[in-house]
């Protein structure tokens, strides 16, 4: 099980004071804070081998190299990816997202049909308006229940030879749902389709199999996983990955380049252009490293009883209304008091060193069905204790005292 004082230990940011008060850092769905050992993957590598990657034949350009492909092999074993050139190393999950999106333009034409569900992240709606309005493409929508789960049924009927890609997220930021996404992809199989799973939210608390899963995409971001900003991963089968036309052009991703002609490089380079975030990449597997130390298991038993305590202790304040009650769910709690901003409740609780998030979440049309400009979200990592869920409560008590 989770050593809680060693794991804390780890992490040089949860020993710091926010206006004067211990950090109690609850934000962990919008980014997760970084252990040492990550830190200082960041600083071993500007400190003793930075270099370009991929061209050099010194000695140190072939160290980075080594590293950063490294890196791409970890993962690859994390997601269980059957080829190492299936894992493409992004920007983070709203690139990874950009370029699907953008490749699929050459494969839709007018009338033709894209699912996406009700309680998308705006990466995961935006890119796909734009497609359609590019291609001429249907944009059609799973809906969802009060509880903040799919209606499947729905899903069902929306299915037929029309529907060309499906996308939904794994694990919902606004409300923490776990969706179906086995049986999701499963059916658009049936149908023909392919599926790009976001896992940005469920990675955190899950370990995916890609293969097992049979996605066709799978995305993610390091920095919700104690990795660093600025680096993600996009998994595609290896059949997709060479139907999909480049993204960006520029160096690394060709093979030849005249002013006739050029030539694209094989997997994954080709969606690889420009000199990418070395560090970060590294420091990625670093984190993935650090997070199966732990351990997969170890980390979703610990989030669920902090998730069972909090979930309790929270809906004792009265007028206090959880959105997202699904059994299948995260440790994220979003919620409102009856009659109190979400931004007054967080600005309060800062001054008292909590740090949740407020506000749509990037997911407006979750707020639109619930019919409330935004929630507080108070979402709890591997490292959080059952301490800071009493000052949670005992902050959220003082505001709601203050502001009613
Ligand atoms: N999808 C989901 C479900 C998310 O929660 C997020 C970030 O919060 C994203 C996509 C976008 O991730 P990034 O900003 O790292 O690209």
């Amino acid at each position: 099980m989770i050593d809680i004082k060693k794991v804390r230990a780890d992490f040089p940011i949860l020993n710091s004071t926010v206006n004067g008060k211990p950090l109690v850092y609850l934000d962990n769905a919008a980014t997760s804070q970084k252990p040492q050992v990550v830190i200082d993957a960041i600083v071993n590598y500007y400190t003793t081998i930075n270099s370009n990657i991929h061209r050099g034949v010194h000695t140190l350009s072939q160290k980075a190299t080594e590293a950063y492909e490294q890196a791409r092999i970890k993962l690859q074993q994390h997601f269980n990816a059957k080829k190492s050139f299936e894992i493409i190393l992004t920007a983070g999950t709203t690139h990874s997202i950009n370029i699907v999106a953008t490749g699929f333009t050459s494969f839709l034409k007018k009338n033709d049909e894209i699912i996406v569900s009700a309680m998308e992240h705006h990466s995961n709606i935006v890119p796909w308006q734009m497609l359609c309005k590019r291609t001429g493409a249907i944009l059609k929508v799973i809906p969802m229940n009060n509880e903040g789960e799919l209606l499947m049924n729905e899903y069902d009927k929306l299915l037929s030879h029309k529907t060309k890609l499906v996308f939904v997220n794994h694990v919902s930021n606004a409300l923490g749902t776990i969706n179906p996404i086995q049986e999701i992809i499963d059916k658009a199989h049936n149908v023909g389709a392919a599926v790009l799973i976001d896992g940005a939210q469920s990675c955190p608390h899950i370990k995916p199999d890609v293969q097992k899963l049979d996605a066709d995409f799978y995305v993610a971001s390091a920095h919700k996983l104690c990795g660093p900003t600025g680096v993600g991963i996009l998994y595609g089968k290896e059949e997709w990955l060479n139907k999909l036309p480049p993204y960006q052009g520029g160096g690394e991703m060709i093979k030849q380049v005249t002013f006739e002609k050029t030539t694209y490089a094989d997997l994954p380079h080709k969606f690889e252009a420009g000199t990418p975030n070395i560090a970060g990449v590294i420091a990625f597997g670093t984190a993935i490293d650090y997070m199966n130390k732990i351990g997969f298991d170890n980390i979703a038993a610990y989030e669920n009883e902090l998730l069972a305590y909090a979930t309790k202790k929270l809906l004792a304040i009265d007028g206090l209304k959880i959105y997202g009650t699904s059994k299948n769910k995260t440790s994220v709690i979003s919620f409102n008091i009856e009659n109190i901003h979400p931004y007054d409740i967080g600005t309060i609780i800062d001054k008292l060193g909590i740090a949740v998030r407020t506000g749509h979440h990037c997911a407006q049309p979750v707020m639109d069905f619930y019919k409330i400009p935004g929630t507080v979200r108070a979402s709890f990592s591997f490292y959080n204790t059952f301490e800071e869920v009493d000052l949670l409560y005992n902050a959220l008590v003082k505001a709601k005292n203050m502001l009613c």
